[in-house]
C-alpha cells in the first residue's frame, strides 16, 4: 500500500507513521510510505496524518498501474520518452568501447542518421574471464569526449556498485545488465541518483522479480527507471535467447515505467535482428537497443549479433512506418 502523508508533519510523526506500518518513506510527490504490499488499510493510530492511500494487488507498488495510471516520462539528455510523447528512442551502438578511432566511427554514424543516443559498454559482465572485459575507465573516458563532441546521449553498463559514480559523472544512462538484475549494491546506489537507469531483464527472472528490482530503485528516490527486455532462456539452444514479447504485453498492461526492447541480445545472430526490431516497434514500445559495429566480425565481443552500418541503416528505415503505424514516432 502507499499512503501519501499530510502537509506540513514534523519529521518525528512521519518517522512514527513508517514504523507503525513498517513503511518506506519516500520523499518527492509529498511525502509518501510505501507498506508490505499485504497492508490493505493505514492503522487507526496513523489516520490523522493520512492525506490518501492506495492498495496495491503485489510488491509492484510505484511501478504499477493501478497506483499511477500513466506512462512514466523519462527524460535522457534532450529526449522525453514515456508519458505523451509518443517517442521511441532508437539506441544504437557497439556491445562495447574497443578504442577511440571504433567509438568516434560509430558516434559519427548514429549523429549522421539524425539519431540522439548511443550505446556502448565499458565494463563487461563476461560468461568467461578469458574474454575481452572491456576498456573500464579509459573507455568511459572516450564516451564523455563523444557525448562533449557530438552532444550524443550515452547508455553504458555498470558491473558493479563502484562503477556507478563514474558512469553517472562522464555519461547519461546508467545500464544494469541482465547478470547484474539482483546486484543489491548496484540497485541501491542507483536509487540515490535521478539519473536515468536502463535495468535489463535477468534471464532466468520472472516479471514479478524483475519490476521488483525496479521497485528497489524507485523506493528509494530515484523514479527514472525504464525497463529493458532483452530474451530469457528458453529450451531452445539455436538462438541466444527468446525474446518475451508476451512479457511486454503484460509490462504495458500492468506497470506504468517506459519499456525499451533489446532484439540483438535476445536474437545473438545479426541476421534476425532486423525482423524482431519491427515486430518488437509493432508493440509500440518506448525503444529499441541494437549493437552496431564498424567491423562486426572483428568485434571484441557479441561479434555475431552486431549489425554492420549498412544493415542498421537499412532497418532504420523500415522502423519508421511501423512506428507511425502504432502512433509512434523513431528519436
Ligand atoms: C550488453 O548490453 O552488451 C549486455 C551485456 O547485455 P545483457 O546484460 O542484456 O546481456
Ligand atoms: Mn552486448
Amino acid at each position: 500500500m502507499i499512503i501519501h502523508l499530510k502537509d506540513g508533519l514534523t519529521q518525528e510523526e512521519i518517522q512514527n507513521a513508517a514504523d507503525a506500518t513498517q513503511a518506506i518513506i519516500l520523499n518527492g510527490n509529498g511525502v509518501r510510505l510505501i507498506t508490505p504490499a499485504k497492508m490493505k488499510e493505514p492503522p487507526t493510530a496513523i489516520e490523522p496524518w493520512v492525506d490518501s492511500f492506495h492498495p496495491t494487488a503485489s510488491d509492484i507498488q510505484l511501478a504499477s498501474r493501478g497506483y499511477s495510471s500513466d506512462t512514466r516520462a523519462v527524460t535522457i539528455g534532450d529526449v522525453t520518452i514515456g508519458g505523451t510523447t509518443g517517442n521511441s528512442v532508437v539506441v544504437t551502438g557497439p556491445c562495447s568501447v574497443e578504442s577511440r578511432e571504433q567509438i568516434f566511427n560509430v558516434a559519427e554514424f548514429v549523429t549522421k542518421l539524425g539519431l540522439k543516443t548511443i550505446r556502448a559498454g565499458c565494463f563487461k559482465p563476461r560468461t568467461s574471464p578469458y574474454s575481452f572485459q572491456g576498456m573500464g575507465i579509459k573507455g568511459l573516458r572516450l564516451l564523455a569526449e563523444v557525448r562533449e563532441q557530438f552532444k550524443l546521449c550515452v547508455f553504458t553498463e555498470v558491473r558493479d556498485a563502484t562503477h556507478v559514480d563514474a558512469v553517472i559523472e562522464y555519461t547519461d544512462v546508467i545500464q544494469i545488465g541482465a547478470k547484474s538484475m539482483y546486484d543489491h549494491g548496484i540497485l541501491k546506489a542507483c536509487a540515490k541518483t535521478t539519473k536515468p537507469v536502463l535495468l535489463k531483464r535477468g534471464f532466468g527472472s520472472t516479471l514479478q522479480e524483475f519490476v521488483q528490482c525496479a521497485e528497489f530503485i524507485l523506493s528509494g528516490g530515484n523514479p527514472n527507471v525504464i525497463l529493458c527486455e532483452r530474451g530469457i532462456r528458453a529450451f531452445e539452444p539455436k538462438t541466444r535467447f527468446t525474446l518475451d514479447l508476451c512479457g511486454v504485453s503484460y509490462l504495458k498492461e500492468h506497470v506504468n515505467l517506459p519499456i525499451i526492447l533489446d532484439p540483438s541480445h535476445a536474437m545473438g545472430h545479426a541476421y534476425g535482428v532486423g525482423d524482431l526490431s519491427r515486430s518488437c516497434m509493432a508493440m509500440g514500445v518506448d525503444g529499441l537497443i541494437i549493437e552496431t559495429h564498424p567491423n562486426p566480425k572483428m568485434a571484441k565481443s557479441d561479434a555475431a549479433q552486431q549489425l554492420n552500418f549498412d544493415q542498421f541503416e537499412q532497418l532504420l528505415g523500415t522502423l519508421t512506418p511501423v512506428a507511425s503505424a502504432v502512433g509512434k514516432q523513431v528519436v
